[in-house]
């Protein structure tokens, strides 16, 4: 578990929950999730991110509506983990930048393009790695 993973689950509060799942019984994804189950409710999200797991499917259908934050009587803001470990998911599909380390592209449109590439732009691949500014950089470089 990272310095990072460990900081959001003190700030968030994790650490304070009893499991008495009163989050769970005002939790909308019942109803609004698709296999809504132990897992994926709220009460289930807190317990996997603190055994540091990666997979966590309520992460993905939480609506944001903060009822578990307001409900919990231990003082864990539920909602407000969820969107961090949704950050933290976003940034591990990113690719980055060979150049400056900056951001780039969603993992799979990443791939994506690669393959593109790898297709018939024979000589493009090293645009594909690079993030928009040194993308740029490079073309003027490469066609001044
Ligand atoms: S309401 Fe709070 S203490 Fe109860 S299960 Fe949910 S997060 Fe844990
Ligand atoms: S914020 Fe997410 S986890 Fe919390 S009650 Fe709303 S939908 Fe459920």
């Amino acid at each position: 578990m990272s310095r990072k993973y460990l900081d959001i689950l003190k700030a968030r509060g994790a650490f304070q929950c009893v499991e008495c799942g009163k989050c769970v019984a005002m939790c909308p994804m019942a109803e609004t999730s698709p296999g809504f189950s132990r897992v994926k409710s709220p009460r289930g999200v807190v317990q996997q991110a603190l055994r540091g797991m990666d997979d966590m499917p309520g992460v993905e259908s939480c609506l944001q509506c903060r009822s578990c934050s307001q409900t919990c009587p231990a003082g864990v803001d539920v909602a407000g983990l969820i969107a961090d470990l949704r950050r933290l998911q976003a940034r591990a599909q990113l690719s980055l930048c060979s150049s400056c380390g900056a951001p780039l592209l969603p993992a799979d449109a990443g791939r994506y393009l690669e393959g593109a590439v790898n297709a018939g732009f024979e000589g493009e691949i090293v645009y594909a790695s690079l993030c928009p500014a040194c993308r740029r950089r490079a073309y003027i470089r490469n066609n001044s």
